[in-house]
């Protein structure tokens, strides 16, 4: 039987202890009120399972472990560099430029743990072949075949949102038959590798999934980039895991089994929000307006563009007013001036409904966030399917800074979000959009919504806008 030092034992009550906080976090993180203590809570674990993980390293006590000076540096080095960068860029990033961030920590996930297993495998090649059995061979080449697409794939994924590479489907000839290639030497490669571990094996292996992650993610369409990011990130959870096999790290793959289970949860949420097969994400199939051409125009007709005043007599003489959030209000920061907006009409015996899709803005639940941020009561907030019935009897549907969630484009099919599940706004007996221009959304198509003859369009910053409106609306409250 194993003896375990007193060492062994405290860092091994510590994982089970952060375990139990990672469990208990997600818990707490299925709701609004409790989320934030969730968060904390699993940031703790996790802060006590890296000082426990670092104490060990430190003592020596681990046999296999033998670390240079030069690797001591590195690893320090390391340690502080990516603490900083990771303290420092969480801390400044705008809220809307999350996913962003997220997309980059996916990268930097999947590619630490493809390199955790690559350096794992150079060293047993060189010194000991005889411990490279299928138990070592089969976790470590998952690792980098998963770890290698997420390392790619996040950077593509966090370029297109970012802006820097096209947000629109990037397609070229031959591209889908070079992803189908590129995935079978990749599945081909591990076949190898498990069979035969080799040098030439594990190269191909690299190569062909890092090939495979940057096709997977080019033609997919701006409007469909939630689905992919959370499907990375589930990638990045399991290739942790793997990396836990293959260092014999519990926490690991604990922390690892735990965010490819939620991300895959997500990516099935994700999914089904816009009405999209999973599967068809692989083999980069959607959000490239593939299928018959869009030939029905929309209403083709002109924008009709409106005033505050005119604005503020409909929401004061409405019953039910309908407020529509989008990216442009969380780009604006009007969170709370919406939500004034709407306590002000509610008191004045209006009933004002928050109505919330599933990928407005730019990360899951981001309206959500946002909403409860400004004290919205959750019971004014409705998810789409909840709302979309009750658009036929609002007497206005306020739409501030959302565009693609209410296009009704994606009615039809032939464009890049045919068949996304939208907010039926149009519905409305009236419609007013607050946007700065007559521009179009995310994902690059016109929204017809405009030029429907019910809709008028108050032009202006989402923020100025709710204010100049708070302020009429109370003039003619009065
Ligand atoms: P869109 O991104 O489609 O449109 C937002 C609109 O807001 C723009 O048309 C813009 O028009 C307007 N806007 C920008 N800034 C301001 C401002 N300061 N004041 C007023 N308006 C402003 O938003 P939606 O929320 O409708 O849709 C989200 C899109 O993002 C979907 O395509 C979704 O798939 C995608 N996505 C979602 C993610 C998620 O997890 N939720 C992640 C990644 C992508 P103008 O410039 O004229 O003002």
């Amino acid at each position: 039987m194993e003896t375990l030092s007193t060492l062994d034992v405290i860092v091994r009550l510590t994982y089970l202890g952060a375990a139990v906080t990672f469990v208990l976090g997600l818990h707490m993180m299925g709701s609004p009120r409790t989320a934030r203590r969730g968060n904390f809570l699993s940031a703790a674990g996790m802060a006590a399972a890296i000082i426990a993980a670092v104490v060990y390293l430190v003592s020596g006590e681990d046999p296999h472990l033998h670390v240079t000076t030069w690797g001591w540096v590195a690893l320090a080095g390391g340690t502080v560099v990516g603490g900083l960068y990771g303290l420092i860029s969480a801390r400044v990033v705008e809220m809307t430029a999350m996913p962003q961030l997220v997309s980059l920590f996916n990268a930097v996930g999947g590619g630490a743990a493809a390199l955790v297993a690559t350096v794992d495998f150079m060293d047993r090649l060189a010194y000991d072949q005889s411990s490279m059995g299928a138990e070592f061979t089969v976790p470590v080449t998952l690792d980098i075949l998963i770890g290698s697409v997420t390392f790619t794939g996040s950077l593509i994924a966090a370029g297109k949102l970012q802006g820097w590479v096209p947000g629109k489907p990037i397609v070229f000839v031959g591209s889908r038959l070079l992803t189908i290639v590129s995935a079978l030497a990749s599945l081909a490669a591990v076949v190898w590798v498990v069979a035969d571990p080799t040098l030439m094996g594990l190269l191909l292996l690299v190569v062909a999934a890092s090939l495979f992650g940057v096709l997977m993610v080019l033609p997919i369409g701006g409007a469909d980039m939630p689905v992919v990011v959370s499907l990375l990130n589930a990638f990045t959870g399991l290739a942790v895991a793997m990396a836990g096999f293959v260092v014999d790290n519990d926490i690991m793959i604990i922390a690892g089994a735990l965010v490819g289970a939620s991300g895959s949860i997500l990516t099935k949420l994700m999914a089904d929000a816009m009405n999209r097969p999973i599967s068809s994400i692989m083999v980069g199939g959607f959000g490239t307006g593939d299928g018959p051409a869009d030939t029905s125009a929309g209403s083709g007709g002109e924008a009709r563009l409106i005033g505050v005043d005119d604005v503020a007599i409909q929401l004061a003489y409405a019953e039910k007013v309908i407020i529509v959030p989008g990216y442009g209000l969380a780009a604006a920061q009007a969170q709370r001036e919406a939500g004034d907006l709407g306590s002000m009409l509610e008191e004045k015996g209006i009933s004002v409904y928050y109505a919330i899709h599933p990928v407005a803005g730019r990360m899951p639940g981001h309206m959500n966030v946002l909403l409860a941020e400004a004290d919205v009561p959750y019971t004014q907030l409705k998810e789409m399917d909840d709302i979309n019935p009750e658009f036929e009897t609002a007497d206005v549907a306020l739409v501030v800074g959302a565009n693609d969630v209410t296009n009704p484009a994606a009615r039809r099919q032939g464009n890049t979000i045919s068949g996304m599940p939208i907010l039926d706004v149009d519905h409305a007996r009236s419609i007013v959009v607050i946007k700065r221009s007559l521009g179009h959304g995310y994902a690059g198509l016109d929204n017809e919504l405009y030029t429907d003859p019910k809709t008028g369009m108050f032009l202006g910053d989402a923020k100025t806008a709710l204010s100049d409106l708070i302020a009429a609306v109370k003039q003619y409250a009065d």
